[in-house]
Formats: C-alpha cells, sequence, structure tokens
C-alpha cells in the first residue's frame, strides 16, 4: 500500500502506473542488488532470481537498473499522472 501525503507531505504515489520495472529472469543472476539500493522494498529474492513484489512505494529513483549488471532489469518511466511525483515537479 502505497504512503500518502498525510504520511509524507509533499509527496504522492498515484496509481495505475503499471509494471514499469521488470526483470527478465534469464539474465538475472539473483545477486541482490536491487534488494539492497531498493529504499522503497519493491523487490525479493525467491530461488535466486530477482522478482518485483510491488511498486507502490517505488520513487523512480532508477537505482535498481542501475546498480543490475547483467542488465535484467527494464525500467520505463510510468505514464503521465501516474506513479511518484512531488510538489516540486
Ligand atoms: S540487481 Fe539485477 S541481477 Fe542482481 S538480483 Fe537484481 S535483477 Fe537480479
Ligand atoms: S526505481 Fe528506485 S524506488 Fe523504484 S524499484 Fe528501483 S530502486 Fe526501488
Amino acid at each position: 500500500m502505497a504512503l500518502t501525503y498525510e504520511e509524507w507531505p509533499g509527496v504522492e504515489w498515484v496509481e495505475g502506473a503499471g509494471d514499469y520495472i521488470t526483470i527478465d529472469p534469464a539474465k538475472c543472476d539473483g545477486c541482490g542488488n536491487c534488494t539492497r539500493v531498493c529504499l522503497a522494498k519493491c523487490f525479493k529474492i525467491t530461488k535466486k532470481k530477482a522478482k518485483v513484489v510491488n511498486l507502490d512505494c517505488c520513487m523512480e529513483c532508477g537505482a535498481c537498473w542501475y546498480v543490475c549488471t547483467p542488465d535484467a532489469i527494464s525500467f520505463s518511466w510510468p505514464p503521465g499522472g501516474t506513479g511518484f511525483r512531488t510538489l516540486w515537479g
């Protein structure tokens, strides 16, 4: 469940973003970098493969994509008006 504006003033998570982060299991080597870097706890490792648990609190920082050396993570910005946004843009 995403946090709300009242819980974290200045930011909000908007539903309807879809699966804008996906993992190719054939490329994932289970290193766990994505789980360590993601402050929103969007990933978990199951049977030595990463899975997206949920993106409800994803901040679209791109850190997971950046640290995935086998290039297993596909990242694309959510459609406008969905995902994560702040008062500042
Ligand atoms: S960083 Fe990439 S290779 Fe490592 S566990 Fe996550 S998805 Fe798999
Ligand atoms: S973009 Fe950032 S917050 Fe979203 S899943 Fe990746 S590391 Fe986590």
